[in-house]
């Protein structure tokens, strides 16, 4: 048998320029890709030891909370997701989903596969919740967990979460939220808010590769996981696995995570290290600007793009007053062919804007301003070949209309 060769050995890896305005990755910042070119340390050395623990304050930090149960779930954000849901929730448990786009789709099917009786209420895609709405269904399902994504990049909503967390303590009910797509660029505060548990990803607001999901967990969280069955070391029980209280993934066992991160550091994975490397510079990077800072950074430049499409003439998807500050979803107009302009964007001006799911595919383009890319020469670049691609793709746009409009947000340099 002849092992398959490929016929020419490919090159190594020289990925093209690209500006990536979309609603996520985003381009890393360069100083946490210098970070993730560190040499590798072994998993128990007390180098090592001391970043996992330097890596839980930073994001302690990060998600406004004292909670000793905060720590890194190795995998893309919906690691963090499955880890959350499938430790937090048993077989047969109810788990009320308040769906306002795709990612809260996510979390009920995840629900679904861990065997919860899981219960959905919807708003039209570009709306969000109004609180007692879900209070009311609360009330209604009585679930022991409430899964509630905060900002989905699919219609851009960011979800107001400051009152859920009392509603849901009143009731009895655990709160999980997923904030992936709006830690870092829109206000989140876990503790103030009664958040039981958080869960995010690098790659939107973070400013990092994807492959790294922090998490936090309440006491209140920690002492569900700690209820449930473990396994130490591979050994188990007879019994085990048939019952309830067994979670059915080991990967994402967060009783077993947090051993490992504890003070026992009962070997469960291998922490990856370079991604640790990573999501460790994301916080840093963070917090040397100021959580409040970046925020705000967040909030002007997201302004700013949303001034610019206005200015370009180009109509906004959803209910503004509750989009979250680093994407903007703008319908794309009849006269031009979406996949064209977008195209054009990309080979003629390396620039990446996304396309769309679900309900709104083909209707509109999402423009991200998030991480290294919340920034004034990033929106304005964007802006100045949106108006040449959709010009040359056949729209009639104002001259300038969204370079200026954005400018004025910023506050331009006068020439
Ligand atoms: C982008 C996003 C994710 C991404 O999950 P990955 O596994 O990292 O691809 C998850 N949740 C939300 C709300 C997001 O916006």
């Amino acid at each position: 048998m002849t092992v398959p060769v490929p016929p020419a050995l490919p090159g190594p890896i020289d990925p093209p320029a690209r500006l990536l305005m979309g609603p996520g990755p985003i381009n890393a910042d360069p100083r946490v890709l210098r970070a993730m070119s560190a040499q590798l340390v072994g998993q128990y050395d007390p180098a090592m030891t001391g970043y996992m623990a330097e890596t839980q304050e930073l994001y302690r930090a990060i998600f406004a909370t004292r909670n000793d149960a905060t720590v890194l779930v190795d995998g893309t954000s919906r690691a963090g997701i499955e880890a959350a849901i499938v430790s937090l929730v048993r077989p047969g448990d109810r788990v009320l989903v308040p769906v306002f786009g795709r990612f809260g789709h996510l979390l009920a099917e995840i629900a679904e596969r861990a065997m919860a009786e899981v219960h959905t209420i919807e708003v039209p895609w570009g709306q969000v919740f109004p609180v007692s709405v879900v209070e009311e269904a609360i009330e209604r399902v009585k679930p022991t967990l409430l899964a509630l994504v905060q900002g989905d990049t699919s219609t851009t909503m960011n979800q107001p979460l400051d009152e859920i967390g009392e509603i849901c303590a009143r009731h009895g009910v655990l709160f999980y939220t997923d904030t992936t797509a709006s830690l870092g660029g829109n206000a989140f505060e876990a503790d103030a808010w009664g958040v039981d548990a958080a869960t995010a990803g690098l790659q939107k607001c973070l400013g990092g590769p994807s492959g790294s999901a922090p998490i936090t967990l309440s006491e209140r969280a920690v002492a569900v996981i700690s209820s449930r069955k473990k396994v130490e070391a591979g050994i188990r029980e007879a019994g085990d696995v048939d019952a309830p209280d067994f979670v059915r993934s080991n990967y994402f066992d967060l009783g077993m995570i947090l051993d490992y991160w504890g003070p026992r550091r009962l070997n469960h994975h291998t922490e990856a290290t370079t991604m640790l490397y990573g999501a460790r510079e994301c916080a840093r990077i963070i917090l040397e600007e100021g959580r409040d800072a970046v925020i705000e950074r967040h909030r002007v430049a997201g302004a700013a793009m949303l001034a610019g499409v206005q200015g370009l003439g180009l109509s906004v998807f959803g209910d503004v007053a509750h989009k979250m500050n680093n994407v903007v979803a703008v319908e794309i107009p009849s006269t031009v062919v979406g996949d064209a302009v977008r195209a054009s964007m990309l080979s003629d001006f390396g620039i990446e804007i996304g396309t769309s799911f679900g309900p709104l595919h083909g209707k509109v383009w999402r423009l991200g301003t998030m991480g290294v890319n919340a920034r004034k020469d990033a929106v304005l670049q964007t802006l100045a070949a949106l108006e040449a691609a959709l010009r040359r793709g056949g729209a009639s746009v104002p001259a300038g209309g969204g370079v200026d409009a954005a400018m004025d947000v910023f506050g331009g340099t006068e020439v």
